[in-house]
């Protein structure tokens, strides 16, 4: 709404010269040629079938900001995004608020760097003296700082679990784009009020590298996942489990390793079919990563079995915090309620439970395969002893807990 309205004011204000409609008219055919050209780069994603696309496009909305009126960085921003919309977003069906959102956080954020530069006044004009790159730095920081903290202060507020810092923290690596974008964006804004404008189109190619550069990292971060559950699969779980395990040691922390298996997820599958199957695991993960803080890593072990590393444990944390840690994981399990089809109509299922091993480290093992092979066995004594119910290894010589028995459902 703000956004929008600063466009109104801006509007009426504005005042709108040829030569800065000029500039405009390059900057929309900049940002248009390139989302066109991209379309190669883009392709590599569809072709392993993943969602998602690499928004460049503040390069020209950056060069808008510094270099326009902000009536016309504004009607800029529409127009590119507009653009952006119908090429590239509503073929892949992203939802329109989405886009409207974006283009309001840019309007804003063009807003900040244009300020930013009215207040070094050296504008309406970009003039090419020393000053200049000044200027450009301080509306590039004015951009990034209004445009990230709207992006994550909406993410912030929409994730209950996640707090502002966090969500800051997992955009972290996303600003570095952002600069590296808005540094050619800087270009840009040199280049076209330079003599030959259309010198603009140098920067396609290295904007090329770096969408490429996007997007593999994008895909490698996928890689990593399970598709039919949404956790790490078996290899990058090992990968960030030994990691972990690494800093724990380095911390001398303790750190909670639990193996999870399904139980008599075979009837499910023999009763209600494979895809009701798929369903429960795919429930199960979200139940997981809700269930995950901070540093925890949860992966899918194979079939119906998963793993959870959580570190950050005391050194003399006692058997019996790890074993309420583990009985909080089981008990969200037995909490699971999954709609699938069955002969007679759709039915709510509400017998998933799963049994859990747990062993910690570093007082039942030192690297994750020991960890591993003493949380398997515990699992194994959890199924023994009747399933839905949670065994810890004991190294220290107690007998098996029982406080954690419950009756097999
Ligand atoms: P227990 O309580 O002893 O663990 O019994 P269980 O039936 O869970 O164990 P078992 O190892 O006999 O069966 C595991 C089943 O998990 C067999 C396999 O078909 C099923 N499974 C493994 N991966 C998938 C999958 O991706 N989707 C579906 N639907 N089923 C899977
Ligand atoms: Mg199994
Ligand atoms: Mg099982």
């Amino acid at each position: 709404m703000l956004a929008f309205g600063l466009l109104a004011i801006d509007l009426l204000l504005g005042q709108i010269d040829q030569s800065s409609l000029v500039l405009l008219a390059y900057l929309v055919f900049g940002a248009i040629a390139y989302t066109e050209i991209s379309h190669g780069v883009e392709q590599t994603r569809r072709r392993v079938g993943k969602p998602g696309h690499v928004d460049l496009t503040s390069v020209w909305t950056f060069a808008a900001a510094v270099t326009l009126p902000l009536s016309l960085a504004t009607a800029a921003v529409l127009l590119i995004y507009l653009h952006f919309y119908v090429r590239v977003l509503r073929p892949a069906k992203t939802p329109l608020y989405r886009q409207v959102f974006n283009a309001a956080t840019v309007i804003l954020a063009v807003h900040a760097a244009g300020a930013a530069v009215r207040y070094i006044e050296l504008l309406p004009a970009l003039r090419l003296d020393s000053l200049q790159f000044v200027v450009l730095i301080f509306a590039l920081l004015a951009y990034t700082v209004v445009n990230t903290s709207l992006v994550v202060g909406v993410v912030a507020m929409t994730t209950p679990d996640m707090t502002f810092t966090q969500t800051l923290m997992r955009r972290s690596e996303g600003v570095g784009v952002e600069i590296a974008t808005l540094s050619l964006g800087a270009l840009v804004a040199v280049t076209v009020t330079a003599t030959a404008p259309i010198a603009l189109l140098f920067t396609i190619p290295p904007l090329l590298l770096l969408h490429r550069t996007v997007l593999s990292r994008q895909l490698v971060q996928e890689a990593r996942i399970d598709a039919k559950t949404g956790v790490l699969n078996s290899a990058a779980w090992h990968l960030e489990a030994t990691q972990t395990l690494d800093r724990a040691r380095q911390r001398s922390n303790a750190a909670l390793l639990l193996m999870i298996d399904l139980d008599r997820f075979k009837s499910i599958n023999d009763t209600y079919g494979h895809l009701a199957g798929d369903e429960v695991l795919a429930a199960l993960g979200q139940v997981l990563r809700a269930q995950v803080r901070g540093a925890d890593v949860v992966g899918r072990f194979g079939g119906e079995e998963f793993v959870m590393l959580m570190p950050n444990l005391d050194r003399r944390v006692g058997v019996a915090e790890v074993t309420a840690i583990a009985e909080r994981v089981r008990q969200a399990i037995a909490d699971i309620r999954v709609e699938v089809d069955s002969p007679d109509g759709p039915i709510t299922l509400n017998t998933v439970s799963a049994s859990v091993g747990g062993a910690v480290y570093p007082h039942d093992g030192e690297v994750v395969t020991t960890l591993l092979g003493r949380a398997d066995k515990a699992l194994y004594a959890a199924k023994r002893a009747g399933r839905n119910r949670v065994r810890m290894v004991d190294s220290r010589g107690a007998a098996q807990l029982d406080d954690s028995d419950r009756e097999s459902r």
